[in-house]
């Protein structure tokens, strides 16, 4: 558990003094109360309970060791786990994904001394999974996304809003100043939740829109809902997504088939379709696609022609609609350590190396791509339209 450290450093007693004056704020504005409101928003630094507090140190410094250590461990796992299987590994979360991520404001940080890197431990999930069962759990900007106001006033509707990719843009939009409707399937209530409650805490407007994407109707009401609630919309996140690893296309029944096609095609299609009519000059549409939208992989066959779809209807939308001020662009992730691999997304053997082949020898985490959807629908990216930003570690495309 990672707890809060008084002895950090000069930068949290000044912090804790300004909180006491009623003077500290979050990345939005809102005034912070308490030390727990500060360390769930990354204004302070936290320790691991029972680490050494190295004397005279800055809080950042002090982090900067905490992490070096937490990678000597990693490397040394990574072997150990390596050679002597898999049971290794169940040790793996100590690798501490608290100490791994960067410090909030932090000015520079070692992308190869992130986050966990494989193996990981074997954890199938019936789909569509939840990521507070995972381990490690996907980091997703929880305690280190600060924001600046650069969506403030702004309406955003997220599809997949509950974990992963969808929740990191959720947790950043907030606290970026917008108020954001997510919408998820049932039973991702206990994720979904979570985000609902971390878009509140930043003052913000937060509204929980759960059904199956795969329905027709459901993306009408979906749409309405959201520009009832919110008061309007100008920021649709279509990223909701299903995953379905399969080795041979004789795998593949023709429901399985149709389930992905309406997730990733079909669902985009109508949330689109019924939204435009209110959406205003200035409004960024963006989709998620992937890497795999241009080096498909054998055991993705159906997954990856959607996101080559995907790819391709941000490029007609961002023609079409261009002249009525409308942007449209996608985000294309590598390999992503989330609830998608691990509920099918991803071959059991794959989910345990996930990531080993990039050059960082390990999977993204949410978080590191937060800061491209904040991009994407910032007034300020106003000339970005049919475009496809990828993140993916060194290797994959775009
Ligand atoms: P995730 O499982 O956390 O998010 C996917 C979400 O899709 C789920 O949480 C669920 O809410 C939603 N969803 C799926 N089917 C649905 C349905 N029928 N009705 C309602 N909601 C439904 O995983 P993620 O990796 O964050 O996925 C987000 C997007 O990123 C997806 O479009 C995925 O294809 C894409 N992507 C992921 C990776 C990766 O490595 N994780 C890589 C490239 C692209
Ligand atoms: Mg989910």
């Amino acid at each position: 558990m990672a707890k809060y450290s008084e002895k950090a450093g000069d930068k949290v007693e000044k912090s804790m003094h300004k909180m006491k004056e009623g003077k500290l704020k979050s990345g939005s504005g809102k005034k912070v109360t308490s030390k727990k409101q500060a360390v769930a928003i990354g204004l302070f630094e936290t320790r691991k309970e029972g680490a050494k507090v190295p004397k005279k140190k800055s809080s950042s410094t002090s982090t900067v060791i905490a992490m070096k250590d937490e990678n000597k461990i990693s490397r040394r796992q990574v072997v150990a786990g390596l050679g002597a299987g898999i049971a290794a590994v169940a040790v793996s979360p100590a690798l501490s994904m608290t100490a791994g991520k960067p410090a909030a404001g932090a000015a520079i940080s070692d992308p190869t001394k992130l986050y966990s890197k494989p193996p990981f431990k074997s954890q199938p999930q019936p789909w569509p999974g939840l990521q507070s069962k995972m381990d490690p759990v996907p980091d997703c900007g929880e305690t280190s996304y600060k924001g600046s106001g650069r969506l403030t006033g702004r309406k955003a509707l997220i599809t997949g809003g509950d974990s992963g990719m969808g929740r990191a843009a959720a947790i950043a939009y907030a606290r970026e100043g917008a108020d954001v409707a997510i919408n998820y399937f049932p039973s991702e209530e206990p994720d979904a939740q979570q985000v609902i409650a971390l878009i509140k805490k930043e003052g913000r407007k937060a509204v929980a829109i759960p059904g199956d994407l795969r329905e027709e109707a459901f993306c009408k009401q979906l749409v309405q809902k959201a520009i009832s609630e919110l008061g309007g919309l100008d920021i649709i996140v279509s990223n909701a997504g299903r995953q379905q690893s399969a080795n041979s296309i004789l795998d593949i029944t023709s429901e399985a088939f149709d389930s992905t096609i309406k997730t990733n095609i079909y669902a985009p299609f109508w949330i689109i379709r019924e939204a435009l009519p209110h959406l205003p000059p200035g409004s960024a549409i963006i989709g998620t696609t992937s890497e795999q939208a241009y080096d498909p992989s054998a055991d993705l066959y159906d997954y990856a022609q959607t996101k080559a779809a995907t790819m391709n209807y941000v490029k007609s939308l961002a023609k079409q609609l261009g002249p009525k001020g409308i942007r449209v662009n996608g985000v294309a992730p590598g390999p992503v350590w989330t609830a998608l691999q691990i509920s099918g997304g991803a071959q059991p053997e794959k989910q345990q190396i996930f990531g080993s082949w990039t050059m960082f020898g390990r999977p993204g985490q949410p978080a590191e791509l937060a800061s491209i959807y904040v991009q994407l629908a910032a007034a300020d990216a106003s000339f970005a339209s049919g475009q496809v930003y990828g993140s993916s570690g060194g290797v994959g495309q775009p």
